[in-house]
């Protein structure tokens, strides 16, 4: 049986302000309007034939609102989450991505209730699942060393 199969991206954006690195850091999570309610990054399902990129940008872009215009994408950093789903296994890629102007708005579709840009700690307590919170502190981890080089 063929696991479901979805892509998207950790968005981040770097605050100018006189908050010091690496606070200065905001993950951006969107509250479902369907199940739980639970927060999660943009991502869907990938269309058949789609290639995996183009599915994270389809749908950052159905779901926040965020085109490739708006981000500056991270091809060198991927994470992959495996969990079940009413039984069935789930695949979920996601790539990082950085908002170019940390002042462009969000723009939510049906799918979501509500979003909100976050620290990495309050990331992680919004997240819940034990994997998005090792994604999510993998991002980090990968921007910091970044920074630092
Ligand atoms: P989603 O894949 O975010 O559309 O969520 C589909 C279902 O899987 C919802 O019931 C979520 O609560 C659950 N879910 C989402 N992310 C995870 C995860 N990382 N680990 C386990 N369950 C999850």
């Amino acid at each position: 049986e063929m696991a479901l199969r979805a892509c998207g991206f950790i968005v981040f954006r770097r605050l100018a302000s006189c908050v010091p690195p690496p606070d200065n850091i905001e993950y951006l999570l969107l509250q479902t309007s369907y199940g739980k309610h639970h927060w999660t990054p943009p991502k869907g399902h990938v269309d058949p034939g789609e290639d995996d990129l183009t599915t994270a940008l389809r749908e950052t872009k159905e779901e926040a609102g965020l085109g490739p215009e708006h981000l500056r994408v991270i091809k060198d950093f991927v994470q992959e989450l495996h969990y079940e789903v009413r039984g069935k296994p789930k695949d979920v890629l996601y790539w990082l991505a950085e908002l170019r102007d940390p002042g462009t708005a969000v723009t939510l579709s049906d799918e979501h209730q509500d979003f909100r840009w976050a620290r990495l700690e309050e990331a992680c307590a919004l997240a819940e699942y034990k994997e998005m919170q090792d994604t999510l502190r993998a991002a980090q981890k990968y921007l910091v060393a970044l920074q630092d080089k």
